[in-house]
């Protein structure tokens, strides 16, 4: 024989369900016809991928390599160069869109910020080489959601500034001055 508990278990689990379709059956439906309603996403959305510049309007991308080398499908493609006081910056960085699978891993490795997923989705295209984006297609005149961010004021490279000159860093110390 079955349990009391069981039966009124599975009873609870049937009318439960039923009160939900019922409240379903007569609740007004919400469309939203897109693409002329269109939601606002949310900030953190990860879609097409952006370049940002830092607040002095530099490339904030120094070519490291860190997105290329934790991107899951290798759709990242760059090579670095040099500028005269040293700085490093992408001669080209391609991004194969047709293969990118938005994980935003690329975004969190980023040292510098430079790197952004945002929430502008709509770049299907049937041609698939279209998808295949060049740096200026990526570089932006913006910082994203960073642009008070700058790597180089906190990084403490010397090319910025002196010694103790950076954000946060503590002036050196001279030696001499701790002798007996
Ligand atoms: S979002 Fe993911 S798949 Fe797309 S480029 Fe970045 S790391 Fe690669
Ligand atoms: S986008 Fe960021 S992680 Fe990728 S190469 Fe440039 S600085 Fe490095």
């Amino acid at each position: 024989m079955i349990p009391y508990q069981t039966l009124f278990e599975g009873a609870y689990g049937l009318l439960t369900g039923f009160a939900m379709t019922l409240r379903h059956l007569f609740r007004r439906p919400i469309t939203e016809p897109y693409p002329e309603f269109k939601r606002k996403l949310p900030e953190r959305t990860r879609a097409t991928i952006i370049l940002t510049r830092d607040p002095d309007g530099d490339e904030r991308c120094v070519a490291c390599y860190l997105c290329s080398g934790v991107c899951p499908v290798n759709c990242i493609s760059m090579q670095s160069a040099g500028r005269s006081d040293g700085r490093r910056y992408a001669a080209w960085f391609r991004i194969n869109f047709a293969r990118c699978i938005f994980c935003g891993f690329c975004e969190e490795a980023c040292p510098t910020l430079a790197i952004q997923l945002t929430p502008h989705f709509e770049t299907c295209q049937r041609d698939s080489l279209k998808l295949l984006y060049e740096k200026e297609d990526l570089l932006v005149h913006h910082g994203g959601k960073n642009s008070d961010y700058n790597f180089y004021r906190h990084a403490g490279v010397a090319m910025v500034g002196d010694k103790g000159s950076h954000i946060g860093e503590e002036q050196p110390v001279d030696i001499r001055t701790l002798m007996p």
